[in-house]
């Protein structure tokens, strides 16, 4: 299938194009490369000897999209471009709407003029805001979003939805992913965020590789085992994997769709650390800080559904996404930052 990878330079999309070339199929890549490097191109090119097709694109340039999509003559679009950065969309809300949901719609309006009926969305656990009761299942409620990029997903999904109401013919499938970790097993591609990580897992191989002096574990004293709070950490491999399987879904014409991408298994903060040593024979240096305001206690999916509708489900273990996180930043202690622009 010829897919539009939109967001496709990115963490979870550069991974994911790998695993849809692998498969025969063709990824094109639409990206405006403001939060990404494309370098990452050719580290493609160095795993599956494929250069993928690239259109620099901000998704809300109608005008520029439209040309790509008359061109290209796509089956299907899996959307991840969007921003991400919880703490940026409480400072800059806006943006956030402007860019996720504005450039959403834009994609949505030429899909349509195009006649692509197939999108799979980047959604995340996020849309559950603060969980009842754990593991989430796609039939618990949608939540209040802790901040303005929680409610760009939220809104996003009911877009989403709406369409595919009003179109008998479409074919929407939501992705909610829980914690996405890990990297490409050659080390050759990984997360790269800009400034000071706000995830953990990209804060812990700073750490390692002598970037960051130590980890500040948000919170001792949560109503958990050893007292850190819980997530469901997910390799992004196997988060790649499951936009495969999407895509078999898909062919069998589903209407829409929602799948959570999850272990199924929670993981605490301190745990992750200790794996994280274990993995890789390092001890990483932490002290414990206070509570990360509107941190959520206990996170973590239930992935059975995807399991049964798409024959999906993770394989990869807490060790083999320490080790893989830990390859990749030891490979490239300053991200794609060394590669030329
Ligand atoms: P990322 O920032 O690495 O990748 C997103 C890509 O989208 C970047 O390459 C960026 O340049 C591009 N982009 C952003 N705005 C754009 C625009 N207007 N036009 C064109 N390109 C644009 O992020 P990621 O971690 O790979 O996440 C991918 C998707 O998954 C995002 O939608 C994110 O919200 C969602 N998600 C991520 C996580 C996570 O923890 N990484 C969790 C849940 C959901
Ligand atoms: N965390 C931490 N120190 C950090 C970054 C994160 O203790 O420097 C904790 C955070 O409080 C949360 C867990 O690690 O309990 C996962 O945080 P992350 O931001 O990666 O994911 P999210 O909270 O968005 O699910």
């Amino acid at each position: 299938m010829k897919i539009c990878v939109t967001g496709g330079m990115g963490y979870i999309g550069s991974h994911t194009v790998i695993e849809l070339i692998k498969k025969g199929h063709e990824p094109v890549i639409v990206d405006n490369l403001v939060n990404s490097n494309p370098e990452v191109l050719n580290r493609i090119k160095k795993i599956v000897k494929v250069k993928p097709k690239f259109y620099e694109i901000d998704l809300r340039d109608e005008k520029k999209l439209d040309k790509c999509f008359q061109k290209e003559k796509f089956d299907v679009v899996i959307h991840f471009a969007g921003l991400k950065s919880v703490g940026e969309s409480v400072k800059k809300p806006k943006l956030y709407y402007d860019n996720n949901i504005g450039s959403s719609k834009v994609l949505l309006k030429v899909m349509k003029k195009h006649k692509v009926r197939n999108i799979i969305f980047s959604s995340s656990a996020t849309v559950y805001g603060v969980p009842k009761h754990v593991p989430l299942r796609e039939t618990d409620p949608v939540g209040k979003a802790a901040n303005p990029y929680g409610q760009t997903k939220i809104e996003i999904e009911k877009i989403l939805m709406k369409v595919a109401k009003e179109d008998k013919k479409m074919n929407v499938v939501l992705l909610r992913y829980f914690n996405p970790v890990g990297a490409h097993e050659s080390g050759l591609i990984g997360e790269d965020p800009n400034g000071i990580p706000n995830n953990l897992m990209p804060y812990i191989t700073q750490v390692a590789v002598g970037r960051r002096k130590e980890l500040t574990i948000f919170g001792n004293n949560y109503p958990t085992k050893d007292g850190t709070c819980i997530r469901d950490y997910i390799h992004v491999v196997d988060l790649a994997m499951g936009h495969l399987a999407a895509l078999k879904a898909i062919k069998k014409k589903w209407g829409l769709k929602i799948y959570n991408l999850g272990t199924g298994k929670g993981t605490s903060v301190l745990e992750l650390v200790k794996a994280f040593n274990r993995a890789n024979k390092l001890k990483i240096k932490f002290v414990y800080g206070p509570r990360r305001p509107g941190d959520v206690v206990k996170n973590y999916a239930n992935a059975s559904k995807a399991y049964k509708e798409l024959n999906w489900k993770a394989t990869h273990s807490i060790v083999d996404m320490c080790r893989d996180s830990y390859n990749w930043q030891k490979k490239n202690p300053t991200g794609y930052q060394k590669a030329k622009k």
